[in-house]
């Protein structure tokens, strides 16, 4: 049977060859309203092009589409193909490379696999629903642990705890850190933002839980959303709560607007905050992907100052613009974050 050409994201320059069988599965009980498409990956572990950026060179994506449903995801052009759209077929078509463990074991055996770290949650969240049913990410782990190879994962769930007694073992061969993304802990905006991840005080309570049990765990306050999580209130509220749990790390990243992402979540703010479009339209002028350089660093001076000011580690600086901090055009207000529709 011939594989479909399936280009990989934006992270993974390489193409992969899948073959489905035509396998789709229609989520029952837990799993109603999600689609499951089984296929098989002729390759699981792929190599970031360039230097490493961000400490990792290999990642490993069990699943494409992720149940988390956030409005600002990245990731979702990585499912404009096959006639899936990067909306709601993002959300509930989650495609699963069912040998994924497979193929991860063939891929890290000893004459072949230097050990290099590989990175999880690059593309879509290794612990979304998909893997309270298939198990994948438990078995990349189980295979980790074999070969006492190094991982870092990036999820927004607190079902990565599910996996403890695996990350326990890893973590006694190798290097092992679990880092969550926590763009704000306002109840208010997760609510509408993240419709489908946990309550962002579960995935801060996992953080204390790792750490507890000497698994290295931060947060990465990821997105901050200019005007609607960006309040000195929000910051100071995620800041303490990451920096209380005993958060190894704090980094941040402003909201990112990609191709394809941004017409997306343009969409989304004209339906919930259309009142911030003129501020959107001055932080993210032109084709720019990133909030200006002024509003990057007046973001960054306020979580660095937090997290002097609530004794939390350094800060991580992921962009260091280089103007000076200035005020965002428009500054945020309380008011303008609890104000959704
Ligand atoms: S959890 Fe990550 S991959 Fe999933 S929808 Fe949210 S941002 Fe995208």
């Amino acid at each position: 049977m011939g594989g479909l050409r399936w280009p990989l994201a934006s992270n993974e320059s390489n193409e992969q060859e899948l073959f489905p069988q035509g396998l789709r599965v229609v989520g029952k009980g837990e799993y109603r309203g999600l689609e499951f498409l089984e296929v098989d990956a002729k390759t699981i572990i792929n190599k970031v092009p360039g230097p490493p950026r961000f400490g990792f060179q290999y990642t490993i994506n069990a699943f494409r589409g992720c149940s988390h449903r956030c409005s600002y995801c990245f990731a979702r052009p990585t499912h404009d193909y096959l006639g899936l759209n990067i909306a709601d077929d993002f959300d509930t078509k989650i495609v699963v490379k069912r040998n994924a463990v497979e193929r991860a074991r063939a891929e890290t055996s000893p004459a072949k696999w230097g050990g290099d770290l590989i990175a999880m949650g690059t593309n879509t969240d290794p612990y979304q629903a998909a893997e309270g049913k298939y198990r994948l990410t438990r078995g990349l782990l189980e295979v980790m642990v074999e070969r006492a190879n190094p991982v870092s994962i990036l999820t927004k769930s607190s079902l990565v705890l599910r996996d403890m007694d695996v990350l326990e073992q890893l973590a006694s061969r190798a290097k092992v850190r679990v880092d969550f993304s926590v763009g704000t802990v306002d109840e208010a905006v997760w609510k509408v933002t993240e419709p489908g991840t946990p309550h962002p005080m579960r995935r801060i309570e996992s953080v204390a839980k790792l750490n507890a049990a000497g698994i290295r765990s931060g947060v990465l306050m990821g997105p901050v959303l200019p005007g609607i999580s960006d309040s000195p209130e929000q910051l100071h509220a995620t800041v303490k709560a990451a920096v209380q749990a005993g958060a190894v790390s704090v980094g941040h990243v402003p909201l990112h607007l990609g191709p394809g992402v941004r017409a997306h979540f343009i969409d989304w703010l004209a339906s919930h905050r259309p009142d911030l479009l003129p501020m959107y339209d001055d932080l993210y002028s032109g084709s720019g992907r990133q909030a200006d350089t002024g509003y990057r660093a007046w973001l960054g001076k306020q979580i660095g100052d937090l997290l002097w000011e609530l004794g939390g580690p350094e800060p991580i600086r992921p962009e260091a613009p280089k103007p000076a901090p200035s005020k965002p055009k428009s500054p945020p207000t309380r008011q303008m974050a609890l104000d959704f529709g």
